[in-house]
């Protein structure tokens, strides 16, 4: 069943992790596909990407603009596999170390919602979300299937409010990402002494420079993912391993710790 890498990193790594956020004053999380995964729902990048069955430059603003309606019907078959999938023990980790009052706030390029499922609070998503639909003229945003309705019945989805054009909130390619979501991440950042990489390999920009700025500032890096990872020169502790099976061991780790010192 496994490709076979399921061997446990090493304890040490585990419990230096663990040490690290369990004595944090501001830890926050950064979480790219890896962390999804397991639930069923492919890397954008990788073989079986979220892409590779539709051709991406569908998925570009200047197409979507010009052929909106067939976006959509592309975008509504998509929704369906994003919708029904499950967080997995990743989410659940971090959702625990959020309620632990370790984590202040995850940071997540997923727009599969799945750290909400999982019962995390604050999380900032930087491309987007599936929940919803934007308007391009208004800004007004609505419940995804407000708009979905209206592709079903073979209609380019409009606004209630202006008639404008909808859009996934989702970011498309040559889209800019959303300004307010990219700020309070970097605020969060600017804030932190740990941050906890899980599942990116922090090659896609601004999201890669959000650990360099709590390093900068004395601050200490922690990844955990499988395969290739760019700044290994920044990361202060890194576990090679998939993400549902190593943030498991590490919220656990933190809770003796926590339970230790209470
Ligand atoms: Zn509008």
């Amino acid at each position: 069943m496994d490709a076979g890498n399921t061997s446990m990193p090493e304890d040490d790594l585990l419990w230096a992790a663990a040490r690290r956020l369990a004595s944090a004053r501001h830890a926050i999380a950064l979480t790219g596909a890896g962390v999804s995964t397991a639930s069923g729902i492919p890397d954008f990048r990788g073989r079986d990407g979220l892409w590779r069955k539709i051709p991406s430059w569908k998925f570009t603003i200047d197409y979507f603009l010009e052929h909106p309606l067939e976006v959509w019907e592309l975008y509504a078959a998509r929704y369906k596999a994003l919708k029904g999938a499950e967080p997995n023990p990743a989410h659940y980790a971090l959702a625990r170390l959020e309620s632990l009052g370790v984590l202040k706030a995850i940071i997540t390029q997923n727009i599969d919602g799945l750290h909400w499922k999982a019962g995390s609070r604050n999380v900032i998503e930087l491309h987007g979300n599936i929940r919803e639909a934007v308007c391009l003229s208004c800004g007004a945003v609505v419940p995804i299937e407000e708009a979905l309705a209206m592709v079903e019945k073979g209609e380019t989805p409009r606004c209630r409010r202006c008639g404008g054009l909808l859009k996934p909130n989702v970011i498309l390619f040559g889209e800019p990402l959303p300004a307010d979501a990219v700020q309070k991440a970097f605020m969060l950042a600017e804030r932190s002494d740990v941050i906890l990489v899980a599942g990116s390999s922090l090659y896609v920009s601004p999201a890669n420079q959000i650990p360099v700025v709590v390093k900068a500032r004395g601050g200490t890096v922690i990844a955990v993912n499988m395969g290739e990872i760019a700044y290994r020169d920044i990361i202060d502790i890194l576990i090679e391993g998939r993400t549902e099976t190593v943030l498991p061991e590490i919220a656990r780790r933190v809770e003796i710790l926590l339970s230790g010192n209470a």
